[in-house]
């Protein structure tokens, strides 16, 4: 028998990594009356550039817990978004209000992620379930029949922890992945990408420039995305430089320059270079030891759906803990993955793939041949729907509740 002590212990769900989809899956779970422990080994939510789109369907999941008043706050409604040819100013436009019949949030919010963390972080902090640790890295993970027992390093002191489940959201290098020698089948993207932030209002100069626009530039492509007080610029990378020369102001410069000229330097906020995979595990349930978010799948950042597909994970994932916690059976756990590695494979890695593959052509003829195709769905109303259905996630995830 259990001391009382030990019993309570074990009578919470751990989870791994303190990104959005961890965080995300504790507010859930705590909200459900479950308590959880989360480690987490930074010592505080990560500020690193990442993220910065959140479509309809995860607004609609984060509705219920307070975060979307404080997500509008922080970020900016976007109801179009373009492609465009840089060099001609061609372009097209896709409207989200195509889409208003079918959600309540018929737009992409522009937040970055850092920010939806420190809103996740701020609630959980009023969670009286919600056991968050900050410097606090998990070293192993060894399950039974019946738990979980982690192995932690918090200030040069180990702790062992017990749950009943464990979550890993760990991220793509996720360390309970690599200890469970579990393969992450796909390929890296040949290409580097170089992200940066500045102030400069692009809007003002740019005529017909949408606040989430795809281009096509002479030589290469990029992407603008529009933040409160700044802009995020996704850069092509020269084949001929190194990641250092890349990042170097001058370049950075020249290419901003490109884009818009402009008598000033441009001031830069942040910047990072970046290497982009496509990569998913076979399977997501391992026992009582569930992998979600990027730990389980990776793919290009084009169109912005990495992070939503996370968030969508623990929406799943942890609607059947919260019915196994209360009696149902643990198969419910194989449905999990059933449903969710389907749509990570069909929906959010092909599309990703498809929106890179349409951005990096550079032959002037495919570009105004795929500018042509994109102008004939956004004229017929039917067609843009279901575009918009698809680049929005949402069919996706009314795809995954059909699979039993
Ligand atoms: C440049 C860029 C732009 C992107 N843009 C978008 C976008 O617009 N929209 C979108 O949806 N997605 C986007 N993504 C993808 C998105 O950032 C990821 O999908 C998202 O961060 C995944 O969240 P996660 O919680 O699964 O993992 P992470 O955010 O990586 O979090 C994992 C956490 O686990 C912690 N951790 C790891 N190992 C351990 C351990 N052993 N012990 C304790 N803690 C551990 C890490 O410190 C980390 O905090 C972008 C990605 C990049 C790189």
């Amino acid at each position: 028998m259990l001391s009382t002590s030990k019993s309570r212990e074990e009578n919470r769900i751990l989870i791994t990594g303190g990104g959005p989809v961890g965080l995300f899956a504790a507010i859930r779970l705590t909200g459900f009356g479950i308590p959880v422990t989360l480690v987490e080994k930074n010592s505080t939510v990560s500020q690193n550039i990442r993220a910065s789109t959140i479509h309809p369907p995860s607004l609609e999941m984060m509705a219920p817990y307070g975060i979307n008043d404080e997500v509008f706050n922080n970020g900016l409604k976007v109801s179009q978004w373009q492609i465009r040819n840089h060099v001609t100013g061609e372009n097209v436009i896709f409207d989200l209000k195509h889409i208003a019949d079918e959600t309540e949030f018929p737009y992409r919010v522009q937040c970055e992620q850092s920010k939806l963390c420190e809103i996740m972080n701020r609630l959980l902090k009023h969670q009286p379930l919600a056991d968050i640790r900050y410097s606090t890295e998990l070293l192993s993970a060894i399950q039974d029949k019946n738990g979980v027992n982690i192995k932690v390093v918090h200030k040069k002191r180990e702790e062992e922890l017990r749950g009943r489940f464990l979550i890993a959201a760990d991220g793509g290098t996720s360390t309970i992945r690599s200890q469970l020698r579990i393969p992450f089948e796909g390929s890296t993207y040949p290409e580097r990408t170089v992200l940066v932030t500045t102030p400069f209002p692009f809007h003002k100069y740019i005529e017909g420039l949408s606040s989430v626009t795809y281009c096509w530039q002479k030589n290469g492509n990029f992407s603008l995305l529009q933040l409160p007080n700044r802009w995020r610029a996704s850069l092509y990378f020269p084949e001929e430089l190194s990641p250092e020369e890349a990042l170097s102001e001058d370049q950075i410069e020249q290419q901003l320059q490109d884009i818009c000229p402009s008598t000033e330097r441009f001031k830069i906020y942040d910047k990072r270079v970046y290497r982009v995979h496509q990569r998913i595990v076979d399977k997501y349930n391992h026992g009582r030891i569930l992998l979600a978010g990027d730990a389980a799948h990776l793919n290009s950042p084009s169109g912005g759906m990495g992070m939503n597909g996370g968030l969508h994970d623990a929406n799943n994932l942890t609607e059947k803990l919260n019915k196994i916690w209360n009696g149902d059976d643990l198969s419910l756990l194989d449905l999990y993955s059933r449903q969710r590695k389907p749509i990570a494979e069909r929906q959010i890695i092909k599309q990703a793939d498809q929106n890179r593959k349409r951005m990096t052509e550079k032959n002037p003829t495919k570009r105004r041949k795929t500018l042509a195709e994109m102008r004939a769905i956004t004229e017929n109303p039917v067609k843009c729907k279901s575009f918009l259905m698809k680049s929005s996630m949402i069919e996706g995830l009314r795809e995954a509740n059909l699979i039993n």
